[in-house]
């Protein structure tokens, strides 16, 4: 016997993932590309999605941090490469290192701490340099030393330098290409100390889809993998991706000409997204009226039935809008309205 729905659930799309992933892998082949995973696969589940896409062929995994590191070792064996890179000198590093762990380090202490860790066998480390996002990474001016350093560990064989990396902001070309500039230089400053790393990756979703020349050895894409575009665009069909994830809930009244769904801000959808956009319901959209804490109201439009379905968010199939139309709405990106999607509310792998 199967189950019957939960009223209010997140369908997660298997197949548009696969699809996804497939599309994402051709278009910036030959560079590796690893599967970004925090945040519970931007809230998509791990669980599921990781080994589907080991079992895939991919080979790299972005997890952030040791603990969920750890966590997808547990999910995809000994074969493939984690990698985790928001760390400080305070983290376990011994046993992201007992985990086979790839560590991002960004500054000298965190660097001294991995190399620490080594046990009998060096510990994998991808040097960050700061390329202008002043978040994390090693300053331009401070990079020299810090490589001259990472080759000594690296001959003391506490360290092994598999990648030298950075993030960039993907808001302005401009602005990317100057990062790149950075990037580059430091490449060759790592070389001069006779550091030959097998990894140089730079770019996330937009840049390693658009730009080529961003690629280098290996990208690291979440966004793209889970059907969700850059706001202000290029949007999905564009990119031949497809949104994965579809919040789903029913009419559980309807009264003055307006239908109530039991979902509402504390369940994480935006307020500030009533009267700008629109849901679907059997191939039309209904306009939000109003968005409280646990409930909302849609026009019903005098179609619009008690227990009829409702599609908040996906990819378009009855109506609704994506992610990143309801992101764009409120004037932020596709990814925070996924990721707030309340863990509570049930995820249906189909
Ligand atoms: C989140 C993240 C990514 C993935 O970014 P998308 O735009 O979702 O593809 C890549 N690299 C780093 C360092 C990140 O934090």
């Amino acid at each position: 016997m199967t189950q019957p729905e939960p009223l209010t659930h997140a369908r997660i799309d298997l197949r548009r993932f696969d699809r996804n992933l497939a599309v994402v892998r051709g278009r910036v082949a030959p560079a590796e590309t690893m599967f970004v995973v925090k945040n519970d696969a931007y809230a998509h589940g791990v669980d599921v999605l990781v080994p589907r896409a080991a079992r895939a062929g991919i080979r790299w995994f972005g997890a952030l941090d040791v603990e969920t590191a750890l966590r997808l070792r547990a999910l995809v064996g000994g074969s493939a490469r984690v990698f985790a890179w928001l760390l400080s000198a305070r983290d376990d590093l011994g046993a992201a290192t007992e985990g086979g762990i790839d560590l991002g380090v960004g500054d000298r202490a965190v660097l001294e701490a991995a190399a620490s860790a080594a046990t009998d066998r060096p510990v994998r480390v991808h040097l960050k340099i700061d390329t202008g996002l002043n978040r994390n990474g090693v300053r331009a001016e401070q990079w020299p030393f810090f490589v001259a350093r990472a080759a000594q560990l690296q001959s003391e064989g506490r360290i092994r330098v598999e990648g030298i990396w950075s993030h960039i902001s993907e808001a302005s070309d401009r602005d990317d290409d100057d990062a790149r500039r950075l990037f580059d230089e430091s490449l060759v400053a790592a070389e001069g100390v006779g550091l030959a790393p097998e990894y140089r990756h730079l770019a996330a979703s937009a840049a390693s889809f658009l730009r080529p020349e961003f690629r280098y050895d290996m990208v690291r894409i979440g966004a793209f993998v889970y059907g969700i575009s850059p706001s202000g665009g290029p949007h999905e069909p564009e990119l031949g991706i497809t949104p994965v994830m579809s919040l789903r809930t029913r009419v559980v009244e309807v009264r003055s000409g307006e239908a109530i769904l039991p979902i509402g801000a504390w369940h994480g959808v935006p307020s500030a997204a009533a009267g700008l956009v629109p849901v679907g319901a059997g191939g039309r959209r209904h306009t939000v009226v109003r968005i409280e804490r646990d409930w909302m109201s849609v026009n019903a439009g005098g179609l619009l039935r008690q227990d009829d379905e409702v599609v908040l968010f996906g990819p378009g199939d009855d109506g609704e809008p994506t992610a990143t139309e309801w992101a764009e709405a409120v004037g932020t990106i596709g990814e925070e309205i996924v990721v707030n999607v309340d863990r509570r509310i049930p995820r249906i792998y189909r």
